[in-house]
């Protein structure tokens, strides 16, 4: 997606250990435009896929996923990183968390997903993979079914995305970055 490389070409930092920076646009300041140009991206390639639900992880996912879900008229669900004492029903799993280093729990109330739904996950990066095994561990657990998964920034070289690709799930990344080449962004 042309916009959004201009954005990380404009906005992005690369930061140590692979990480880039977009708290411009996406993981904190949220540029309300692109991401309705990113949701009708995953909208038009997942249209025809019969998706039930939208599921994300918070926080960042959130902005995607829910005008994602507006355009499939579609509820959006995300998975919580605590478990709060009010969630009647809580399937969980631990993760590794990528930016954080440290395992996290994610949970998500049975109340919400069920062996009906046919399940889009859209997430903000693809790294490693952890996320979407989380994800794929809980949708596991409440006999949901993945349709397809959407990501707005991979970075190919980790190894999330031959994971990805390898489980012959309908996979879209709407930037993929191919490596930071001496603090140069190169997409593939
Ligand atoms: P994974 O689970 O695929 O290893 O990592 C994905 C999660 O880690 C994303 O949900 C995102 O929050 C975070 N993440 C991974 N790589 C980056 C990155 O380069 N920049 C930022 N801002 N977050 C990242």
């Amino acid at each position: 997606m042309k916009l959004l490389e201009e954005a990380i070409m404009n906005k992005g930092k690369i930061l140590g250990g692979d990480v880039l920076k977009v708290d411009a646009f996406l993981n904190h300041q949220i540029d309300p435009k692109l991401t309705e140009q990113m949701a009708e991206e995953f909208y038009s390639h997942f249209k025809d896929k019969n998706i039930t639900k939208v599921v994300t992880i918070e926080s960042s996912g959130i902005a995607p996923a829910i005008m994602t879900a507006l355009k499939l008229d579609v509820p959006m669900v995300f998975i919580k990183k605590t478990t709060p004492s009010t969630m009647l029903h809580p399937l969980s799993e631990t993760i590794h968390s990528f930016t954080k280093n440290k395992d996290v729990t994610i949970c998500i109330d049975q109340e919400y997903i069920s062996e009906q739904d046919n399940v889009l996950f859209i997430d903000d990066f693809l790294a490693n993979g952890e996320a979407y095994r989380g994800v794929e561990l809980l949708m596991k657990k409440a006999n949901a079914k993945i349709g397809g998964v959407g990501i707005v920034i991979e970075k190919s070289f980790q190894k999330g995305h031959q994971y990805i690709v390898e489980s012959g799930i309908d996979f879209i990344a709407l930037a993929s970055i191919k490596k930071f080449n001496e603090g140069i962004i190169e997409f593939n």
